[in-house]
């Protein structure tokens, strides 16, 4: 528990994969969590955040911000169109791009603003009908829509269904994304992210083993 022993553990996987120290970008999942508990691992110098909601983030970030040099800050959770304008704003990166209307919104936000986060496309490799995520049928159209638009996209993403073996669904997603030529696998969270790291996850989204239990969310 606790960042020094994630970024361990981290390390330990990279090495194990034979993959380059450092090439893992650990994102702190701070969602949900009291203050003092984030402002705690700012204090301990890491400084890649995420939120799975705009309007939470908006509340807690800029003081931070403000405080805390360097913050980068991602949005792993859902994205309204509407609210798409505001994540432009706050986030560096974007996970959860799943849809042409979205795709269609933030490449108007980039025209208009000249810039745009980095992007993953969400995939929903588990076919959950309540979950976010294009098909993975539909991944290969769904990427060469956004590339139509100019969109930067950084990789995949993936939240495997809970009661599955996570390793099938991190290779699937490993395998759409090189098959489009992506690099970017954001892929793993607390109970996960060694497998992930093991088939190739340049991203791991770790919340609870990091701040502790949630009380909600
Ligand atoms: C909450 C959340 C996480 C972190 O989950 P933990 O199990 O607490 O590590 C990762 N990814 C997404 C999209 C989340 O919403």
């Amino acid at each position: 528990m606790g960042l020094s022993d994630i970024t361990q553990r981290i390390a330990k996987a990279e090495s194990a994969a034979d993959r380059a120290p450092g090439s893992v970008t650990l994102i702190a999942v701070s969602k949900v969590q009291p203050l003092d508990r984030v402002e705690a691992v700012l204090k301990q110098g890491h400084r890649v955040f995420g939120e799975n909601r705009v309007q939470e983030a908006q509340g807690k970030w800029p003081d931070f911000m403000e405080r805390y040099e360097g913050v980068d800050l991602h949005l792993v959770g859902p994205l309204q169109s509407n609210k798409a304008k505001q994540a432009v704003e706050l986030f560096s990166t974007i996970h959860s791009v799943d849809r042409p209307k979205l795709a269609r919104k933030l490449a108007d936000l980039a025209q208009e603003g000249g810039a745009c986060p980095g992007l993953f496309i969400q995939v929903n490799t588990g076919e959950e009908p309540q979950k976010a995520g294009v098909l993975p049928d539909e991944a290969d159209a769904f990427v060469a829509e956004c590339r139509g638009m100019d969109l930067p996209l950084l990789g995949l993403m993936c939240i495997p269904p809970l009661e599955e073996e996570p390793s099938l669904h991190f290779a699937l997603l490993a395998k759409i994304a090189e098959r489009n030529g992506l690099e970017g696998l954001s892929m793993g969270m607390s109970g996960d992210f060694e497998t992930a790291i093991a088939l190739g996850a340049t991203h791991v989204r770790v919340g609870s083993a990091i701040f502790g239990e949630r009380s909600q969310g």
